[in-house]
């Protein structure tokens, strides 16, 4: 198969905002992929070559592909530059110079789907003094045999700049009506949810239908997307919704890991997928040394302790240690602990339709559980009374609050999935602030006065997971230190872009657009109804959104979060409604 003919669908994908129309499209072109490139397919509509969990990027900075467009083009660099500055978008000067230039393209050999692949591997691959003329050499090769569209889509993807604005979810929506039924959905995402392989799972549906989905197990090296905690405003609501009794375990405020062991395999996921192997080497010897089996996937909760009287330290110290470089110095300044809540896997079975009970005791049966390698602190509580004095201690032993979790048959591990199995109260809900939200950034405006030649303030959304789409929720100006202040373009600049991000909803226009990547927790003093806001939309009022009233930047940075993980407008809407009941601490 040709690039140019999924050129033309990232075309056409690009001209609608609407998921379903975007379904039928990406479904329709998934109809002509042959079997043996659908994998390759599925990669290449999100702009890579591999599974999320591949932390492998093309390492292609802008200017390097604008030199490559000069090169190709035979347009001199610096009307390249210029064009870039005024469009903003690699791809989009790609398209426009080669369109133009069209004798200097000499069409030698069509661009196949299979020639690109190995072309972005080898980019990819580049290594030494050599790379980046290798890289300018790989994409030329590419570019030469192109028109328009396929270099424009070319660039945006070794630029990491892919953005055709149809979410993983709207994908497997695809491939499910392409290859399965409707009804077959939730299963094909659970095979997606314990593998996080979306190309692998649309290989099997083309290959061995439903039945190859079934086949399709928890295996060590495949992350596993996390089960996530819903919330309620009081200990009582909470008792009363887990039918009176239910585990509550403290809750740390650290990096969740999630721990593969194997055979010579140790590998630790964070929520977003990134390896932080390197970052805890301390968690991954002591884990492997202190487990007694064969093969094991976990999950628990890295903090940062004293070292001398073992305290367990803010979160501020443990994000310490997701540094790229000076990792051994980081090591020995920040000593860790974790503390261990879930056995996913073990010995080659697959554990997390297994009630929460078994796999806890799991847990301690088949780990040491000593020095750095610890277990979540859990009772199983009856009363409100009970749970409020567990709190307390959580609290004391510098906690964030708790989690509860049903000990029903029916609390099996639901990767990827937020709901009531598990329920968590955190300190925050107990002051001024209902809680913390995690909003993307979406836009910023420049600031005035003190802040002048500074961003001033951001727009901030949050994700609706049904609609797929970012709406606005607050603009943000407050809780910025001086430093974030001077460190916020450097942060942000990466996703910055020329227009509105397509899959935004706003009546706000900002200085500065930005595409959904960066996450900063805030808290707020109520969630209102809001005609200036997008978010939850006719919803709860005709015409009217809901916002955050006096939100406030808690200085956290978000980034173990991916954008589709902000808090949602479903969650956003849940707590306008309880806000109302939860005028004291703990009932
Ligand atoms: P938050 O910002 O409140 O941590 P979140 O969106 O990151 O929320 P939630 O599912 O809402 O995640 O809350 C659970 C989080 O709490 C987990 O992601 C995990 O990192 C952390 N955590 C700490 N202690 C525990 C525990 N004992 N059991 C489960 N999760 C825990």
């Amino acid at each position: 198969m040709n690039f140019a003919n999924i050129a033309e669908m990232f075309r056409v994908l690009e001209s609608t905002e609407a998921r379903l129309e975007m379904t039928s499209i990406i479904s329709n072109f998934l109809k002509t992929v042959p079997k043996n490139e659908l994998r390759d397919v599925i990669y290449i509509i999100q702009g890579k070559l591999h599974p999320d969990f591949y932390q492998i990027e093309f390492g292609m900075a802008d200017k390097l592909v604008l030199k490559t467009i000069s090169l190709t083009s035979g347009v001199p660099y610096e009307i390249v530059e210029n064009l870039w500055i005024k469009i903003g978008d690699p791809g989009e000067v790609a398209e426009k110079l080669i369109k133009e230039k069209k004798q200097i393209t000499l069409f030698s050999e069509a661009l196949s789907i299979a020639r690109v692949v190995k072309n972005l591997k080898l980019i990819e691959t580049c290594e030494g003094k050599e790379s980046q003329i290798l890289k300018t050499k790989y994409l030329a090769s590419m570019l030469h045999d192109s028109g328009p569209v396929e270099a424009k889509y070319l660039c945006r993807i070794v630029s990491g700049k892919m953005r055709t604005g149809a979410s993983i979810m709207t994908i497997l929506d695809a491939i499910t009506i392409t290859f399965a039924t409707k009804e077959e959905r939730a299963e094909i995402e659970r095979a997606f949810n314990i593998t996080c392989d979306s190309g692998l799972i649309a290989e099997t549906l083309a290959r061995s239908g439903m039945r190859g989905i079934h086949a399709i197990h928890v295996k060590v090296g495949n992350p596993i997307k996390v089960m996530l905690a819903e919330r309620l405003s009081s200990l009582s609501e909470i008792i009363d919704k887990m039918d009176g009794t239910c585990a509550i375990e403290y809750k740390y405020d650290g990096i969740r890991a999630q721990v593969h062991i194997g055979k010579n395999y140790v590998r630790i996921f964070s929520r977003r997928l990134e390896d932080l192997t390197n970052n805890f080497p301390d968690i991954t010897k002591s884990l492997t040394n202190q487990f007694k089996g064969e093969e094991v996937i976990i999950e628990g909760e890295c903090v940062a302790v004293n070292s001398e009287t073992g305290q367990i330290q803010s979160f501020q110290e443990i994000v310490r240690r997701r540094r790229k470089y000076n990792i051994t110095e980081t090591v020995k300044d920040i000593p860790v602990k974790i503390f261990i809540f879930d056995m996913l896997y073990l010995n080659g079975t697959d554990l997390t339709s297994e009630p929460y009970p078994e796999r806890r005791k799991l847990i301690e049966k088949w780990f040491n559980i000593t020095g750095i390698i610890q277990i979540s602190c859990m009772k199983i509580v009856h009363s409100m009374e009970e749970a409020d004095k567990f709190f307390n201690n959580a609290i004391k032993e510098r906690c964030e609050g708790i989690i509860a979790k049903s000990i029903g048959n029916e609390s099996v591990y639901r990767a990827g999935s937020r709901g009531f199995l598990w329920i968590k109260y955190k300190k925050d809900y107990c002051g001024n602030f209902v809680d913390s939200f995690d909003l993307v950034v979406v836009g910023a405006f420049y600031g005035m006065g003190k802040r002048a030649g500074k961003y001033g303030a951001l727009l901030m959304a949050s994700y609706d997971s049904e609609s797929g789409r970012y709406g606005t929720v607050c603009k943000l100006g407050t809780g910025f230190d001086d430093s974030f202040l001077d460190n916020m373009p450097s942060i942000l600049n990466k996703y910055k872009s020329n227009e509105k991000p397509h899959l935004l909803d706003t009546k706000i226009t900002p200085d500065i657009w930005f595409q959904p990547g960066i996450i900063l927790e805030v808290v707020g003093a109520e969630v209102t109804i809001s005609p200036n806001h997008a978010a939850g939309m006719n919803i709860i009022k005709e015409g009217s959104g809901i916002g955050i009233r006096f939100p406030r930047f808690t200085g956290r940075i978000r980034y173990d979060k991916e954008p589709e993980q902000s808090t949602t407008v479903s969650e956003m809407i849940q707590m306008y409604n309880v806000q109302f009941t939860n005028n004291s601490p703990s009932t």
